[in-house]
């Protein structure tokens, strides 16, 4: 049983009625456990959120800034640690956990720098009326609760604790209930830095500890990301209490790809797209358009390269892909197994789970599905890749901006102006244009459509947590 609940500077055990079990996916077994957060313990976080805030947000931003680069540090220096559980509670291969370790160190570097800026910022406003004098401040929105899912924990919770930190809110953390153990970092860390108490504030549980943050009339502010289903329900509530709220929620995101293209460069992106952390990505390019005229070589290609990925155990075993994070993912994807199977659907790779312990699935391809196939159009997050050919760009921009989500794509062409014509054209957050999905800190992430509301990362992350000012003086 793990003590986990950070709350006013202090570990505490839960005190609510669900017991959380913490599995490895690769061997479908739990390997710890915990009790999730009472209301009443959610209340205690935000009300120690709330009595930290006047303190942290009159907090010199540079001395913020030197707590980001400790949080920035002491990440490094836990790096076999969170390497290990990533791999064990996420199944993520050892180079993909790295990775995303290496994303939240450069996530609180960039906000340390942001938040060193921030005096500057602060302005004069050039008025047209003479007699008058105006100027701005950039004040933190307050009181933040974050809830995050379990795809990417330690990174989706870096992009939303270090712009607030940044920019002087404080924060209840509510980390998903599938890796409820690698956001305690966070809090071992604020502890080792000696972060006042209550500016930041943890508490695992399941959908009752999060609706009950994300229902706290002490918030002033509520960042979500997660499936499109809560997302609702956390705007419903924000509503409720007319507070701002930011969503990254789901995709089905398009990957382009023209008969002029590299062909040995595309299944590398394309493979990418759709195996990384075993396709459980919002971002996954799940929707293959590819052109005629490339179509018959493209895709043998690719139904070799996905059976060549090497599926296993990343904690035992050299693999590409590890298994999927939660049975409830699982039985999901094999759904869609099924549905595949009932809609007669080619499958060039894949279509079925691994026999063998853990929840693997096998990496998979469907070709010509049709357009109102449940596989094309919904969010199955596993590694099941959809394929439909297109003859011109304008259907290849007109197929992939007809869905309901607006996340991300990735356009291949060795026409470059082709291909920035096209990723001007999509209706999404984020184009790829000939890449694999890099994602830099100072570029924004978030999407159109449903896919969600607001940004993070770059600029546009801070701001997320910062509210404008304007104080106008009167000359006369
Ligand atoms: P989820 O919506 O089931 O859970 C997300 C979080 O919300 C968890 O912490 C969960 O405990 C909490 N929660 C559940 N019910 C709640 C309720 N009623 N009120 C408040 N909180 C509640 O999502 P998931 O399965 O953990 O994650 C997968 C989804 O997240 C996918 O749809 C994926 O596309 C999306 N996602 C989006 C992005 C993005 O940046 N757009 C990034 C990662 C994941």
């Amino acid at each position: 049983m793990t003590t986990s609940h950070y709350i006013a500077g202090h570990w505490v055990e839960g005190q609510g009625s669900d017991c959380i079990s913490v599995n490895d996916p690769a061997l479908g077994q739990p390997f710890a456990e915990l009790m999730a957060a009472s209301v009443s313990q959610v209340d205690q976080a935000v009300a120690a959120a709330r009595s930290a805030l006047p303190v942290w947000k009159s907090t010199c931003a540079s001395d913020r800034a030197a707590f980001l680069r400790g949080f920035a540090e002491q990440l490094g220096q836990r790096r076999e640690a969170l390497v290990t559980v990533q791999m064990r509670n996420n199944g993520k291969p050892r180079h993909e956990a790295e990775i995303d370790l290496d994303d939240a160190i450069a996530t609180f570097g960039y906000y340390a720098e942001l938040a060193e800026q921030l005096p500057s910022k602060n302005r004069t406003v050039p008025l047209a009326a003479p007699g008058f004098t105006a100027r701005t401040r950039l004040e933190p929105v307050g009181v933040v609760g974050l809830i995050v899912p379990w795809n990417f924990p330690l990174v989706t919770s870096a992009w939303k604790l270090a712009p607030a930190l940044a920019a002087g809110c404080t924060v209840v953390l509510k980390p998903s209930e599938v890796t409820p153990l690698i956001e305690q970092a966070y809090g071992q860390i604020a502890d080792a830095l000696g972060l006042p108490a209550g500016v930041l504030n943890i508490v695992n549980g399941k959908a009752e500890t999060g609706a009950a943050l994300s229902n706290h009339n002490g918030l002033d502010k509520l960042s979500f990301t997660g499936s499109n289903s809560v997302g609702s329900q956390v705007m419903r509530s924000a509503s409720a209490q007319c507070r701002p709220v930011t969503l990254e929620l789901g995709g089905k995101s398009a990957i382009v790809v023209f008969e002029d293209c590299d062909v040995d460069q595309a299944v590398e992106w394309i493979v990418a797209g759709i195996s990384w952390n075993a396709g459980q990505m919002c971002s996954a390019t799940s929707r293959l358009l590819v052109q005629d005229g490339i179509a018959d070589t493209l895709l043998p290609r690719l139904q070799a390269a996905l059976a060549n990925l090497r599926v296993g155990n990343p904690l035992t075993e050299e693999v590409d892909m590890g298994p999927l994070t939660s049975q409830a993912q699982w039985l999901k994807v094999a759904s869609y197994f099924a549905t595949a199977r009932e809609e007669g659907l080619q499958c060039l790779a894949g279509g079925h789970a691994l026999d063998r312990e853990g929840w693997f699935v096998s990496p998979t391809l469907y070709t010509d599905v049709p357009k109102d196939s449940r596989l094309w159009t919904e969010e199955i997050f596993g590694p099941v890749l959809c394929a439909r050919r297109f003859a011109t760009e304008e259907q290849a921009i007109a197929e992939a901006n007809d869905s309901r989500f607006g996340l991300v794509a990735t356009v291949c062409s060795a026409d470059l102006e082709r291909a920035e014509r096209v990723a001007d054209a999509l209706e999404v957050g984020h184009v790829w244009i000939n890449s694999v999905q890099a994602v830099f800190v100072e570029t924004s992430w978030g999407g159109t459509k449903g896919s969600g509301i607001g940004r993070e990362l770059g600029p546009w992350g801070l701001s997320a947590y910062q509210s404008v000012k304007h104080v106008t003086r009167c000359l006369g």
